[in-house]
């Protein structure tokens, strides 16, 4: 192993290839809950070098587990704790490729932050609209890994959709450079989409051609307080009549997670009083401009009230009133995470069964654990919901992380008798690779495993995530 670490120095530098205790930030996840051990990180500078990266690895036949931010939240990113693995870090890799503005697309390299891409498309004009409470942290690479999905996915799409183009480093170091800014090009397979949301067990990817759409021309913000779930859903199909594209973001969040948020994290304000089960975060965004953005928002809030749909609203009236509403809902994760953390489940359903799956399902958990507490919020615009289960005041978190397992099972089995899925957004990683045999049609847990044999024979690519 000694052999590659200097074949791994003589390919990019010694300064490069980290070991020991410059090693650790990268061998544990953004929820701590996985500790792996590697040989060594690797962090190249651009597509050569990870090309390289990945020949010597192979050669010496060593697992190698690509990373970008770090902020994945199902262990894809951490080396399991043989000690064998390299970490390809792409952190170094930032660059802004090109911006064609004519084409509405910017090309850039996988290690950039997206609130990098968010900037540099602003300072063309353009919006690239993939936005996430990660942003600050989380690479496009990762991003396209895990097939990202965040708050706008109601009106743009998630990653995958917003992907033109891969560049791709393959399982045997060979590049293959697929960066093509083509919005139609039916020529037999379409590569890009194997990478995409394959979480590091095909590929490195490297750099990426990305959408951009036009700036709006303004944006309205509003927290409405909903008595109930299926209230939310009514308000979300009112607001989607009315507003059409211009919906831009419709979230819930029940209203004991905001009050746990509220009081771990000093720096939230909530402009309503907690006195309804849920809030929904409703985001406009709108081409023509702000009286027009108001003049639809005031109509549905107002339809809403009228129709009993909602209790109370605060329409943000300053960008950053908006700012403070959005930090209420982005807040979320690092407060509860702060809390001690909760068993978590990423899900998806039909918007019209999320209602009746969460009433239902609170109901079966707390029948089978008195002590349990729902910790829900999510983005009800994609029928996603992140539904946590924490435990009630004076029963510590260790005693719901003692039942995970009979948790996830039955919150699994709920979503998947509703044709759900147990992984929305977060991916599989580690931590569902095993539960998703259980929900999985045999057929296409097959069909997986020989892509995965044809595109990584020696099964070197991020082994233990996925499949
Ligand atoms: C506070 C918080 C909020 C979040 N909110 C959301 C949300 O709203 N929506 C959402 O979808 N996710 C969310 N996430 C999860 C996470 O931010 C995303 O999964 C993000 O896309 C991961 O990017 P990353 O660069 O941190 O990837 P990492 O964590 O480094 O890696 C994630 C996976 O991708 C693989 N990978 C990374 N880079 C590459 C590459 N260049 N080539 C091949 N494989 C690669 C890794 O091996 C791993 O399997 C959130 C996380 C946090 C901490």
């Amino acid at each position: 192993m000694t052999l590659l670490l200097d074949a791994l120095a003589a390919a990019i530098g010694r300064a490069n290839v980290l070991t020991g205790d410059d090693a650790a930030p990268y061998l544990t996840d953004w929820r701590k809950r996985y500790v792996g051990r590697a040989l060594a990180v690797a962090r190249p500078a651009n597509t050569a070098e990870v090309a390289a990266v990945v020949r010597e690895c192979v050669a010496a036949r060593a697992p190698m587990v690509p990373q970008g931010g770090n902020t994945g939240l199902v262990g894809g990113g951490t080396p399991d704790d043989s000690g064998r693995a390299v970490v390809i870090s792409l952190q170094r890799m930032k660059r802004v490729r090109s911006l064609d503005l004519a084409n509405d697309t910017v090309t850039v390299e996988a290690g950039c932050v997206l609130q990098e891409v968010q900037q540099a498309a602003r300072a063309g004009g353009r919006l690239f609209p993939l936005s996430l409470a990660a942003e600050g942290s989380a690479t496009i690479g990762g991003n396209l890994a895990t097939n990202a999905g965040g708050v706008q996915v109601l009106r743009y799409g998630n990653a995958r959709d917003l992907t033109l183009g891969l560049e791709v480093v393959l399982a045997d170091g060979e590049i293959w450079d697929g960066l093509r800014g083509l919005r139609k090009d039916n020529t037999g397979y379409d590569l890009k989409h194997l990478f995409i949301g394959a979480e590091g067990t095909l590929g490195v990817i490297t750099a990426a051609t990305l959408k951009l759409y036009p700036l709006p021309a303004a944006q309205m913000t509003a927290l409405a307080a909903v008595p109930s779930l299926a209230c939310a859903t009514r308000l979300l199909e009112r607001s989607r009549a009315a507003a059409g594209a211009a919906l831009t973001a419709f979230e819930v969040m029940g209203a004991i997670t905001l009050q746990h948020a509220v009081e771990t994290l000093p720096a939230l304000r909530m402009p309503l009083p907690l006195g309804e089960p849920w809030y929904a975060l409703l985001e406009l965004s709108d081409a023509e401009g702000e009286q027009h953005a108001t003049s639809v928002l005031e109509r549905v809030l107002a339809g809403a009230m009228d129709a009993g749909e909602i209790a109370d609203a605060a329409v943000a009236s300053s960008i950053a009133e908006a700012r403070a509403l959005w930090r209420l809902r982005e807040g979320i994760p690092e407060a509860h995470a702060r809390r001690g953390g909760n068993v978590k489940h990423d899900v998806s359903l039909p918007v019209s069964c999320i209602a009746e799956f969460v009433e239902s399902t609170n109901a079966a958990l707390r029948r089978r654990f008195a002590w349990i507490e729902p910790i829900v919020f999510g983005h009800l615009g994609d029928g996603n919901l992140h539904y946590n289960m924490g435990t009630v005041a004076g029963t510590p978190i260790e005693v719901a992380f003692a039942h995970e397992q009979a948790i996830n099972d039955l919150v699994h089995d709920a979503v998947h008798a509703r044709s759900g899925s147990i992984s929305a957004e977060h991916g599989l990683g580690q931590l569902k690779r095993g539960a998703i045999v259980r929900y999985k049609p045999a057929v296409e847990l097959e069909l997986m495993r020989r892509i995965k044999r044809a595109l990584d024979p020696l099964g070197l690519m991020n082994p233990g995530k996925v499949i």
